[in-house]
């Protein structure tokens, strides 16, 4: 961080500090949310946590989920008096205020201070101070990073540990995707020596499904995926009536894009889903290929180079249809060889 003597002088004080991440928490973003609400509580500030909507059961066990507040569209009035109250504001694991609906405005507008703490690309200019790195595999670490410029390493206990370890173990897609390096290998193992327990929260994250959720990814698998062999392309289009077949639950899609990314020659895969609020689409790609770009460009979104998301307000078909019309656009970069 830039200005960190300006920033640990702000927090030599008690503040009133809410940590906001964005909407559908993923175990980065709530992660890196309750490992520094654990942090700044033991350092005696008062600490709200608000997600701006739900997130997966599996996410459910991190220590201080108790305590998170989630937004209701309805009910906005608790987090926005949380959010007037406040001297101090985190926003974690996102890199522009629309990434979190209602919220945004009410944290635009509000007088507390605040701070950014990210790796997502291009980032907007709205914070007092910034703890971002394009490069960091997740956000997880910039809170690990923090903590130690900070001076306060010592005070990562294991819960901590093992909620900043389930930020950086999903979002290296368990310590295989492109952002795996020396760095990340050396946090987790720090995080393990302060008592993170890798075993422990691979367990609870990636075997805690519901027979349902198997079966949808057996019929996503069997039914769903569609491979463009002349685009090295694959996607797949999930409706309402199958994700209403199969009882699916936030976070029961998470990871399924993937699996279109390990066919072999697959530079680039989709998945397109029919959700209540709109249209979603979740974007991987590998090597040089940006979906940061295409995301951006096309579908209101963004992310990191190889892993990005959207949305549209178009219907799922014709969604998929715009898809479809800008492959020929982008033919030439997802049939290149090498990278
Ligand atoms: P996922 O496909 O898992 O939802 O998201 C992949 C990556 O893109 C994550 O880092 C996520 O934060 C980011 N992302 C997902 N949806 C959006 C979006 O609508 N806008 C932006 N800017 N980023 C997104
Ligand atoms: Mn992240």
């Amino acid at each position: 961080m830039q200005n960190l003597k300006a920033f640990k002088e702000y927090l030599s004080e008690m503040r009133h500090v809410v940590i906001v991440t964005h909407v559908k928490p993923d175990a980065d973003a709530l992660g890196s949310s309750l490992g520094l609400a654990a942090y700044l509580k033991k350092k005696k500030h008062s600490v709200s946590v608000i997600a701006p909507s739900d997130y997966p059961e599996f996410l459910e066990w991190m220590p201080g989920n108790d305590d998170v507040i989630v937004f209701e569209k309805e009910k906005p009035a608790p987090c926005a008096s949380l959010i007037q109250q406040s001297d101090l504001i985190f926003c974690l694991d996102f890199s522009s205020l629309n990434r979190i609906n209602e919220l945004g405005e009410m944290v635009r507008q509000s007088s507390a201070k605040k701070v950014l703490v990210d790796h997502h690309l291009e980032p907007e200019d709205f914070a007092d101070f910034v703890k971002w790195d394009g490069t960091a595999a997740s956000t997880a670490e910039l809170v690990y990073l923090l903590i130690k410029e900070l001076g306060d390493e010592d005070w990562i206990d294991s819960d901590l540990a093992n909620c900043l370890y389930a930020g950086i173990m999903t979002d290296t897609g368990g310590f295989r995707h492109s952002n795996t390096n020396y760095k990340v290998l050396h946090i987790a193992s720090e995080l393990v020596r302060h008592g993170a327990n890798p075993y422990l929260v691979s367990k609870l994250i990636y075997e805690t499904n519901s027979i349902e959720r198997l079966r949808l990814l057996g019929f996503v698998l069997s039914e769903k995926l569609k491979v463009l062999p002349e685009y090295n392309t694959a996607y797949m289009v999930l409706t309402a009536d199958d994700l209403k077949r199969f009882a699916s639950q936030t976070g029961d899609t998470e990871g399924l894009v993937n699996y279109g990314l390990s066919i072999k020659g697959i530079r680039l895969s989709v998945m397109i889903t029919d959700r209540k609020e709109n249209v979603k689409l979740s974007l991987r790609s590998l090597g040089n290929f940006s979906v940061n770009d295409l995301a951006r460009k096309h579908f209101q979104g963004g992310g990191h180079r190889n892993a990005a998301g959207g949305q549209s307000n178009l219907s799922v078909e014709q969604t998929l249809q715009k898809f479809l019309s800008l492959l020929p656009e982008y033919k030439e970069e997802l049939i290149k060889e090498g990278n």
